[in-house]
């Protein structure tokens, strides 16, 4: 398995931009996932490792050797793109073999390493069927072995769940895991699916507009995005954003309506030092929000402004200032509307009003002046 690097990658179409000078490293047997919205460069990327697009400019590195001048065959990749994409008139066992056949390898080399696949893969027994009398798990696998039989030192999945319904892609996200894990393949898997990506990754990069946005573990981009892009893909539902006033001589956070005040603790002011504006952000994930049954230290008055009950939680969407902020709260917890509830911050995340860089995360006792 092959360490893969990607540095400085730029890519035009004509006027499009599609990748702007991207940078990152997947270890040898890492889970890398590229998450981004549509049209953010993704598929563009994953075509220049896989040698089916010429960078305009930057290298692509196999355990630090330059594979720009390989052709896709020379480079010892598997793409894959839809899990589906089976031969529908040809058996498991002339699935996973054709790409050996394509070689024109021995016969007993290809019957080797096809009885290979299908232990590893758990698909003995079903060899004789063809794909429409396989289930959707073992049709994936049947892909997957296509692409494994050719003992590719990288995998290059683009979306490859997409075409799924949501109840099975939920079920595929965890069998592909668990086989990624026994292979120990370098993967790079590209989605725009934030679960997709938080369930499986051991490193997520985040990109938009052809630049990558943030690097780092689900953990890592879940509790300290890198900006305001990152902060609003990530989790559902989103983070809440406050936009506030930082009175620097007070020491003070003020939201624009007045509704919230924060005298600020010595650590967030020295964190707000940094940023040449007094417009300053406080994300707070809906899941971060703790109601309190009366007035007490550190909390804000707010006002029930709707609750959706979603069966495992309630959502219930706050007035606070003259915002309206969603908190994640036990479904036991359905408050009337208009009543009025006091909320605590377990954690924040501070961003620059102007540019949307973060500033820091923090837990929301640290923000507060004792
Ligand atoms: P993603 O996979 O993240 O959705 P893509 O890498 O497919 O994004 O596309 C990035 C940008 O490059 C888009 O604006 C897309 O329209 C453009 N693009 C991709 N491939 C081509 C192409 N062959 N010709 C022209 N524009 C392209
Ligand atoms: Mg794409």
């Amino acid at each position: 398995m092959a360490e893969v690097k990607v540095v400085g990658l730029w890519k035009r179409f004509g006027d499009v931009e599609a990748v702007k000078g991207i940078t990152f490293e997947v270890k040898e047997g890492e889970f890398a996932v590229m998450l981004g919205p549509s049209g953010c460069g993704k598929t563009t990327t994953l075509r220049c490792i896989a040698g089916l697009e010429r960078p305009d400019e930057g290298d692509i590195l196999f355990n630090g050797r330059r594979v720009n001048e390989l052709r896709p065959s020379q480079r010892n990749i598997a793409f894959v793109f839809q899990f589906y994409a089976l031969y529908p008139h040809l058996t498991v066992w002339d699935n996973i073999a054709f790409p050996l056949k394509a070689e024109k390898l021995p016969k007993e080399e290809i019957r080797r390493r096809v009885e290979e696949v299908l232990e590893m893969l758990d698909l003995k027994g079903l060899e004789r069927r063809k794909p429409k009398e396989l289930s959707a798990g073992q049709k994936q696998r049947v892909a997957l072995g296509r692409a494994m039989v050719r003992r590719p030192e990288v995998f290059l999945l683009d979306e490859p769940l997409s075409n799924l319904d949501a109840k099975l892609r939920e079920r595929m996200r965890g069998e592909l895991k668990k086989l990624q894990r026994k292979l120990g393949a370098t993967t790079i898997y590209v989605t725009h699916d934030q679960i997709e990506a938080m369930s499986m990754a051991d490193k997520i990069i985040v990109m938009n507009e052809g630049k990558i946005q943030q690097i780092g573990t689900p953990h890592e981009v879940y509790h300290n995005p890198a900006n305001l892009f990152v902060a609003n893909f990530i989790g559902s539902p989103g983070m809440n954003f406050i936009r506030c006033r930082y009175d620097r001589e007070g020491g003070r956070l003020r939201d624009e309506s007045g509704g919230i005040e924060i005298p600020l603790s010595e650590i967030a002011r020295e964190k707000l030092g940094s940023i040449s504006t007094d417009e300053v952000i406080i994300g707070v994930r809906p899941e971060a929000i703790e109601f309190h049954p009366g007035p007490s230290p550190r909390a804000i008055e707010a006002g029930v402004y709707l609750v959706e009950p979603l069966g495992s939680v309630n959502v219930v969407n706050l007035e606070v200032g003259g915002e309206v902020i969603k908190a994640v709260a036990e479904p036991g917890f359905s408050p009337s509307v208009d009543e009025k509830v006091w909320i605590s911050f377990k954690e924040v995340s501070l961003f620059d009003g102007r540019g949307g860089d973060s500033i820091g995360a923090m837990g929301g006792e640290e923000l507060w002046r004792r």
